[in-house]
């Protein structure tokens, strides 16, 4: 059993996902993102009812299950974003709908703080758990600010924080956050991902492919798996990352 804690599925061919399902993956997490302009609100629910609705169908047919997450994504920020948050609690109600995500800040401009902080407080409200970006560019100080506002506005509990790296592991390790590795060709290597589990140990740490359009490896969490149990790390430790931890952060009935 493999899960996939962040990826873009309306992004790819539906061959990835024969693919996985015969390397071991059995469910993914599909996140609301940025695949347009969604210069206006309309276009980002179209998005997201894809993400919700059409989705799971369409990748139900290699038998992979799909949970989803919902939201506003920083690089996506409608001009009337307040029609996205309006009607999120109608895809919140879905049961294979887990999180808000993905959300976050992708630099420290305003109207991206105003968004994610009414998203931290929507989530905040209703208990959700929410996916959290941090971004390529300026990743530690985006990273930092990003923080300091979950910090006032949601249980360190209830947040999955994406994308972690070496520029900042050291800064989000002590807290009590799930942290996402994204193993992909610009991000972490399956090499990176091995050696950081092996120094930060196994227990706060989930995987995922963030495969979307921007180069990606579809294939890197069963290369990933295989890497650790080559490499003599044992089993259970294993899971952890791969399905176990994402399983207890989601609760998940699987
Ligand atoms: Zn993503």
């Amino acid at each position: 059993m493999i899960i996939d804690a962040h990826m873009h599925a309306d992004t790819r061919p539906i061959e990835n996902f024969k693919d996985i399902k015969m390397a071991g993956v059995d469910a993914v997490v599909t996140c609301a993102h940025d695949p347009l302009e969604m210069k206006k609100s309309n276009v980002t629910l179209e998005h997201l009812n894809r993400v919700v609705y059409q989705e799971p169908k369409r990748i139900s047919k290699h038998n992979v299950k799909v949970y989803a997450a919902v939201g506003i994504h920083p690089r996506a920020i409608p001009d009337d974003y307040e029609n996205v948050l309006k009607e999120l609690p109608n895809y919140m109600k879905e049961d294979h709908v887990i999180a808000v995500g993905e959300i976050g800040l992708n630099s420290t401009a305003q109207i991206e703080q105003e968004v994610f902080i009414k998203q931290l407080q929507y989530a905040d409200e209703n208990n959700y758990n929410i996916i959290v970006h941090t971004p390529r560019t300026d990743k530690p100080t985006v990273t930092k600010r990003t923080i300091e506002l979950m910090d006032e506005y949601i249980n360190p509990k209830q947040v999955q924080l994406d994308h972690i790296d070496y520029s900042i592991v050291d800064m989000v390790i002590d807290k009590e956050y799930t942290l996402g590795i994204t193993v992909q060709p610009e991000k972490m290597s399956v090499d990176d991902t091995v050696k950081m589990l092996d120094e930060y140990g196994f227990d706060k740490f989930v995987l995922d492919s963030d495969m979307s359009s921007a180069p990606s490896n579809h294939m890197s969490l069963p290369e990933t798996k295989h890497s650790l149990e080559v490499n003599g790390f044992n089993k259970n430790d294993i899971d952890k990352v791969i399905y176990k931890n994402l399983v207890k952060f989601h609760n998940l009935k699987i």
